[in-house]
This record gives C-alpha cells, structure tokens and sequence, in this order.
C-alpha cells in the first residue's frame, strides 16, 4: 500500500461483521478469567489490554497506522506532543547524560529540554543546525546519548538535514531523534534518511482539525542500543525483564510503554484516538492542498515591497530550497512564515486587519491562521534565543489552510493594505 492508502486503511481492519468505523473502547480496564492471565499480562509474557494508562485498542489501532505511515516497527501514542518528545528523551537519558539539540525547535521543546530536564540533570548543548560538520562534533561529549531535530523547525520553516544529522550521531553510538509533525509521513519519512526513532505532535496536521491534542512515538527498530544499560540490564521494576533480549526491535517502544508511560502516565484517551483516527484518514488530501496553497501563498508574499523576507523551503530563493527538494519533494507543508519591513508594530497591525485568517495560537489546522510568534508562543524566550530560533521581532507565522487559495489570497491583500 502507498501512503494515500495507508492513512484509510491501516490500523483498524474490520472482520466480517465488525464496525466499519474504528470503534472506540470507552474503558479504563478490560475482563478476565483468570488471575493468571492477568498476572502474564503484568508479566508481559501475554499479550493483551488490561488498564488504558498503558493501552487501549482504539488507541492500539491508531499507533499501528501511525507506525505503518512513518515505516516504523512499532508506536506509542501519548497525550501530547510534548509528553511525546519528554518520553522519548527520558527513555534513554538520566541524570548526567548530555544531549544535542538544533536550536531552531519549537519553543516549547526548547523549554523542555534547556529548563526542566535541565533540573532533572539532563544537560542540553543546542547548536546551529547549518554549522559544518567539524563544528557541530565539537558539541559531542563522551555522555551524550542523542541528537534531537526537527524536520521542518516551528516557526523558523528551516529544513533539518536528517541524512548528515544521523551520520554525525551514529559515528557517536547515538540515535537520532526527529520531530516530523509539520512535515508529516506524508511528505517525509525520516527513517528513510537514517532517523532512529520519530515524534510527533498529532495536535498538527494529523489531527488536521485542531480538535485533540496528542503526540505519538515512533521506533524504527533500527538502532543498536548496545550501549543504553536501560534496554540492555535487567529492569527491576518490571521482574528484571531485558528489553533488548525479549524484545528484540521492538526493544524501544516497548520499554516507553511499559516503564514510562506507566510510571508517567501521559495516555491519549480512546475518544481522543478516535479523532485522530478521522484526522489522519484524509492528512494525504490535506497536506497536497496545505502545500500547494502554501507556495501560492509564499510567492505572493515574496512579491510584496512591504514583505522583508519569506521563509518557505517550496522557493527558489529559500535557503532550504535545496534541502526541501531532497526531504519534501512532494510539498513544503503548509506553513510560511514572513517578516514585515515595519518590524513588531508592523505585524501586529498585518495581524489584526485579518478577517478571514483566525489569530490563534495553533497552526496546522484545516483553517488559514496566523500568529506572532515573539509576543505569543515565543515571549518567554530572550532576544538571543529568538535569533537562534530564527525568530525576528517583525516575523509572522502562516499557516495557510485548505481553503480556496483566492480568499487567503484576499485576505492577505487586506492585512498589506493595512501597513500600506
Ligand atoms: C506543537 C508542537 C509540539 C508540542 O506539541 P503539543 O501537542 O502542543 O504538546 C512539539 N513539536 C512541534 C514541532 C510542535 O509544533
């Protein structure tokens, strides 16, 4: 099956007779016979559902279509993106371990990783992800254990080099961690540039309708966690069971499952799942229709006088255009973001003489919106950290819905006319 297809059929595969519709398993625990299965089931010497902090079959269904679209061998859903990216980092760091971060992230994650699992005593070295090679070894320590990206960075639209990123770490023993939420599978599979395990926020484009927020992570199955004594040495809050050994590839996932999400506790609920479900039946559609307005839209604006500078890898001037005909040839995705000439006051002005465009503080949305990033998602950041985010005070953040392409288009003639 193609991607197109996968997002409709995998996952949920009725039987004769069975719903046609993913059902939705509104349950927290599930019956047995016997005290001896479940006791497997704690085990993990059975498979089988038995308390939804763990898992759910609505829930169970989605994560194997997510797992299918990204080409992985396995995925765990969790209550959002950022309880998505959290897991998968504290799934193979602790105390005194280092890490690498692009710093053109989203900000949230820049939070994350830079103030809380700094007090955890996890340390975050963030880099410039277009710095040379030679530059960017010098960033490695002998207790780093990964290196963390993001395929289109939110809201600098920088397009992440994932084949050079995981050739830098897997020549360090580490694997690469890649956020694919504005790209989406359908635009670009990490796993196949070298990836080792994907996140997701599905609050985005998968859910599509800014309905549900959610995360998902996604194993490739392909690193070797030779030297992770967490997946390798026995864990004692699970009777001493070896991820690597009873696992296999699955190794990964299994352990963000059974030990974190446990311990954690970050679950996606089966209503929620279901919604995500329907979202990502029609994200192929979606994302040609996002990524088609969205070049029409980035070429408008790099027609403007008033438009400093656009970012949108789908332009030939863009600096990532290079990069977005390797990783994204079948689209951009749906965001652009801009800056005025007439700097802050300029944009807000821009903003505010929007009638169709909602101001909203999202993106990734079946609907056209925009927000400004340095007074909204981005304030809690220093100027400093603005510029390595890629963020200019004047810059407005696009995201150009599936709508008809000539009323955004009109729009955005009423927001020139206002700073005109
Ligand atoms: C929104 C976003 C997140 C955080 O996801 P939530 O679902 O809002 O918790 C993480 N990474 C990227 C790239 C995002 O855009």
């Amino acid at each position: 099956m193609e991607v197109e297809t996968k997002c409709l059929h995998e996952g949920w595969k009725p039987k004769n007779g069975e719903p046609h519709a993913l059902p939705i398993y509104q349950s927290t625990t599930f019956n047995y016979d016997s005290t001896e299965h479940i006791g497997d089931l704690f085990d993990l010497k059975a498979e089988g559902y038995f308390y939804t902090r763990l898992a759910n079959p609505t829930v169970g269904f989605v994560e194997e279509k997510i797992a299918a679209l990204e080409g992985g061998v396995g995925c765990m859903c969790t209550s959002s993106g950022q309880a998505a990216n959290m897991i998968a980092l504290l799934n193979i760091m602790g105390a005194g371990d280092h890490m690498i971060c692009a710093s053109e992230v989203y900000g949230g994650t820049i939070n994350l990783f830079g103030v809380t699992l700094e007090k955890l005593g996890i340390e975050c070295t963030f880099v410039d992800q277009n710095a040379p090679d030679s530059e960017l070894e010098k960033a490695f320590r002998p207790n780093t254990k990964l290196v963390f990206g993001e395929t289109i960075a939110n809201p600098a639209i920088s397009v992440f080099d994932i084949e050079r990123f995981a050739n830098l770490a897997h020549r360090h023993g580490v694997p690469l961690i890649v956020d694919n939420t504005f790209a989406t599978p359908i635009l670009c599979r990490p796993f196949e540039f070298g990836a080792d395990i994907v996140t997701h926020s599905t609050s985005k484009y998968m859910d599509g309708h800014a309905v549900q927020l959610g995360g998902a992570i996604v194993d490739s199955g392909n690193f070797d966690w030779k030297d992770y004594p967490g997946l390798t040495q026995p864990d004692e809050s699970y009777h001493g069971v070896t991820y690597t050994e009873t696992f296999g590839k699955l190794a990964y996932i299994t352990k963000a499952r059974t030990q974190l999400m446990r311990d954690i506790g970050a679950s996606p609920t089966a209503q929620g799942a279901f919604l995500l479900n329907l979202g990502i039946e029609t994200l192929a559609l979606r994302m040609e229709r996002h990524s088609a307005n969205a070049q029409a839209a980035a070429e408008f604006l790099a027609a403007q006088p008033e438009v400093e500078e656009v970012n949108y890898p789908g332009l030939k001037s863009d600096r990532y255009y290079e990069l977005g005909q390797k990783y994204l040839p079948k689209g951009a995705s749906g965001v652009v973001s801009f800056s005025l000439k007439g700097g802050r006051g300029a944009a807000v002005k821009f903003m505010d003489s929007l009638e169709l465009a909602s101001n909203v503080v999202h993106v990734a949305t079946v609907k056209t919106c925009v927000l400004h990033p340095a007074s909204e998602t981005h304030r809690q950041l220093s100027d400093e950290q603005l510029v390595a985010a890629g963020i200019t005070p004047g810059m407005i953040r696009l995201s150009v819905g599936i709508e008809n392409i000539g009323d955004i288009i009109k729009d955005l003639e009423k927001g020139f006319q206002a700073v005109r």
